[in-house]
């Protein structure tokens, strides 16, 4: 772009750029995403939801230098010692960026004292779906508690491989529902995805380049063999035919009318209030589990 020397080459879109490019590259792309998705208006307020890991942290720093107010939150989700590491450097971002500490909640003060590695002893479903549930719960009731957007570190990779595991099962009302922005309703704040142009490659470039600390650890309870075998395979894909991954994914969008999802009916949950559709919500129903659990 500015004619220096090269140090990163993204091959997708078969270009090399030198460490401010790689800067300047990444931002355009995510605010060509926030323009062309319509991810959120200006007169929104903005809440980047920040896991320690490289997306969010870069998420969270591209965002303060695109000039947006954003607020951040963590939860801590009880793993020990990779929660504890992974706070600590969400510390050391904010240090390094002069900027507040994120919102910390923990998920042992909605659970009796119990953490995720508790948790999934005593609930059969894989951890990983239980663990995003629970955090889904949390993160949309303090985003409508604050009026705010939430946003997430999720980038193309993360997309794609979501979108493939959602074809070969042709699950409908998850492809109705995949998208750069989840509007609000009936009892859900908004939810948007910044990085969703960005590969996987392109923000280890960017953070390589911005030398921001952020933990660089898979959580010790995650199994998600699935999806992990999907990115693999798109990748895969994309160095064969540089560029496919982004084609892909944008040919989806443009064909995402075509699925059909069948409206549930949502009703206030009698013990939370959060929208269900049926009477209890997930989140109450295993609060009541383990606490029977607990005081057996
Ligand atoms: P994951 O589902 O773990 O791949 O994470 C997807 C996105 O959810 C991340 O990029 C973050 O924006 C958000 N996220 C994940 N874990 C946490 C956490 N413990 N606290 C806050 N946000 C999180
Ligand atoms: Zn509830």
């Amino acid at each position: 772009m500015c004619g220096k020397e090269a140090s990163f080459r993204f091959r997708s879109y078969n270009i090399r750029l030198c460490k401010d490019c790689v800067e300047e590259f990444i931002k355009r792309r995510v605010r060509k995403a926030i323009r062309e998705f319509k991810l959120f208006r200006r007169d929104e307020k903005l809440l980047v939801a920040v896991s320690g890991g490289k997306d969010s942290i870069s998420l969270w720093d591209i965002m303060i230098s695109l000039g947006y107010n954003v607020d951040a939150v963590h939860i801590d989700l009880g793993i020990s010692a990779f929660s504890d590491r992974s706070w600590e450097k969400i510390r050391d971002f904010s240090q390094k960026r002069g900027i507040k500490l994120p919102i910390r909640l923990s998920i042992r003060d909605y659970f009796n004292g119990k953490g995720m590695e508790d948790i999934i002893k005593e609930d059969r479903r894989p951890a990983c779906s239980l663990c995003g549930f629970i955090k889904r719960y949390i993160m949309n009731r303090v985003a409508l508690e604050g009026g705010y957007v939430v946003l997430t570190g999720h980038n193309l990779d993360d997309e794609t491989a979501t979108l493939l595991g959602n074809l070969i099962s042709w699950k409908d009302g998850y492809l109705n529902r995949q998208s750069p922005r989840l509007e609000g309703r009936d009892g859900f704040a908004p939810r948007a995805k910044p990085l969703i142009l960005c590969s996987k490659e392109e923000i280890e470039a960017y953070i390589e380049v911005r030398k921001l600390p952020y933990l660089d650890e898979r959580c010790p309870l995650s199994k998600n063999a699935q999806t992990t075998f999907y990115k693999r395979l798109i990748r895969e894909l994309d160095r064969n035919s540089p560029g496919i991954k982004l084609k892909f994914f944008l040919g989806f969008l443009e064909r995402r009318g075509r699925f059909r999802a069948k409206q549930q009916e949502l009703r206030p949950c009698f013990q939370c209030g959060m929208p269900t559709s049926t009477g209890i919500c997930n989140f109450c129903r295993l609060k009541k589990k383990l606490d029977l659990n607990f005081d057996s």
